[in-house]
């Protein structure tokens, strides 16, 4: 029997969420997204989130980091900037954490910020409930099995068994949206209210840097104003259908070709 607190996503919905820009748009009110992401040790995930950013139809995209370069090289269009995050000039929602390592001092940059912002990978480390509570705009946590463990300081195998129970019970206790990552990818609100399930994805999306890509995307679609539901489910679905329209031959998949996928997939969905 269907579960009335669970609600699995359509393509119908999915294509009422997607921006279409207006004819005298202009990049700020279609989105400019900060990312602050990569290290070091990881400057590949900037570039994926950051491609996500930019595919999933942002106006402009700034990064903050150590990993401009490469993120140049990748995409020329990006706007980059030296920290701290507040200082890059207007955004209308951030991205923060992938590949980031810790960085406690971006993190209290940008969680102090009045938009939207994703928190998911490092950005996840160390993260107290009170910080999100006391934000003015809404957060939304993108953690797959293990993160989502450690922020309920739970075993992986308990979030995995438990599922549903899991991603509500972070979503009340951090006051966050949360979309729990996985071969069924979950969100739910800290309201309480239906658990949206997302019926797209393919095992092949279990690969490096895919999370990155669904990331930057998400990001996008929370600074064209969606609610973190909305841009956590839309961005999701486009996310796993990409990755399906990329695998489609049953072929393996790298996250650059999700990202490579998703202008195609966009299509699909709105046509
Ligand atoms: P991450 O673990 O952060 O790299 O994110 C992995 C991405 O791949 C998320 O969007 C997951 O939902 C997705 N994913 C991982 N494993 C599977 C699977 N077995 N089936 C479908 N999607 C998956
Ligand atoms: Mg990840």
């Amino acid at each position: 029997l269907p579960d009335p607190d669970v609600e699995a996503l359509q393509h119908a919905d999915v294509a009422a969420l997607l921006p279409v820009p207006a004819a005298d748009s202009d990049k700020y009110r279609r989105g400019v997204v900060g990312v602050v992401a990569g290290s070091a040790r990881y400057p590949g995930a900037a570039v994926l989130a950051v491609s996500g950013a930019l595919r999933g139809g942002a106006g402009a995209v700034r990064y903050v980091g150590p990993g401009g370069d490469a993120v140049i090289a990748a995409h020329p269009e990006t706007l980059v900037h030296a920290g701290p995050p507040s200082k890059a000039g207007r955004v209308q929602a951030w991205v923060i954490g992938p590949g980031l390592g810790d960085d406690e001092a971006a993190m209290a940059d940008v969680l102090a910020s009045d938009v939207p912002v994703l928190v998911d990978a490092d950005g996840l480390h160390n993260l107290a409930p009170a910080r999100l509570r006391a934000r003015t705009a809404p957060t939304l946590l993108t953690p797959h099995a293990g993160e989502a463990a450690a922020l309920l300081g739970a075993a992986r195998e308990e979030v995995e068994s438990a599922r549903l129970h899991s991603v509500r019970e972070l979503a009340a206790r951090y006051g966050a949206t949360v979309l729990l990552k996985g071969s069924s990818t979950l969100i739910a609100d800290p309201a309480g209210g239906a658990v949206r399930v997302n019926p797209t994805g393919t095992g092949w999306l279990a690969t490096a840097g895919s999370g990155d890509v669904l990331s930057g995307l998400t990001g996008a679609l929370l600074a064209t104003g969606l609610s973190a539901l909305d841009a956590g489910s839309a961005g999701a679905y486009l996310h796993g259908l990409a990755a399906r329209q990329a695998a489609s031959t049953g072929t393996p998949l790298t996250a650059c070709d999700v990202a490579a996928a998703l202008p195609e997939t966009w299509l699909s969905v709105t046509a």
